[in-house]
């Protein structure tokens, strides 16, 4: 896997250098009380875990709006949006994968009740002290990371007649039912 991140053109470096940077720590309960939003970029080149996933690095953007829901629920909500370049598990070459993640999470101090009253949220325990904001947004893109990612059936460099001659995936036969599952799985 090479990791291309030094040498992006410069255009490039000059569009992020000029977006609005992300703070590495935030204190997500002093921004809930004054119902703060926050937006900007990292790039992965600042998130190691991820990085071991990608094909090379991109940007990724976040919009986070701090406060109480009408429940009474201390809040982060908002939206992680980034390409990432994977690798495609079938052919092994570079694919793009658009990942659109939204955030949704219910503050509790440490303890304090354990898990969420409210089933849109997951829980994040923290105290007053500041929590890295950088790490939660990659945590965020880790679990929306796809298991197996591919190319669509026909971007991708192996063909699909390949894929019949495998045992463990036969093409479907005409009128199966989960053909049509598939199809839309594809299509994701
Ligand atoms: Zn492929």
């Amino acid at each position: 896997m090479v990791l291309t991140g030094g040498s992006l053109p410069t255009y490039h470096r000059a569009i992020m250098n000029e977006a609005e940077r992300l703070p590495d720590e935030i204190r997500p309960w002093q921004l809930v009380q004054t119902d703060e939003s926050i937006s900007g970029h990292f790039c992965t080149r600042q998130m190691s875990r991820l990085r071991e996933c990608l094909n090379t690095d991109s940007e990724i953007a976040v919009e986070l709006v701090f406060g109480v829901d009408d429940a009474g629920t201390a809040r982060i909500a908002g939206v992680v949006q980034a390409e990432l370049e994977l690798v495609c598990q079938r052919c092994l070459d570079p694919v793009v994968v658009p990942l659109n993640c939204k955030v949704g999470l219910a503050l509790t101090r440490p303890g304090g009740k354990a898990g969420s009253p409210d089933s849109r949220y997951e829980a994040l325990e923290c105290g007053d002290e500041s929590v890295s904001l950088l790490r939660l947004v990659e945590d965020e893109l880790l679990l929306a990371l796809p298991p197996f990612p591919k190319h669509g059936v026909n971007e991708c460099s192996i063909p699909v007649e390949y894929r019949s001659s495998g045992q463990a995936e036969q093409p479907p036969k005409r009128n199966n039912p989960f053909a049509i599952l598939r199809d839309g799985k594809n299509k994701h």
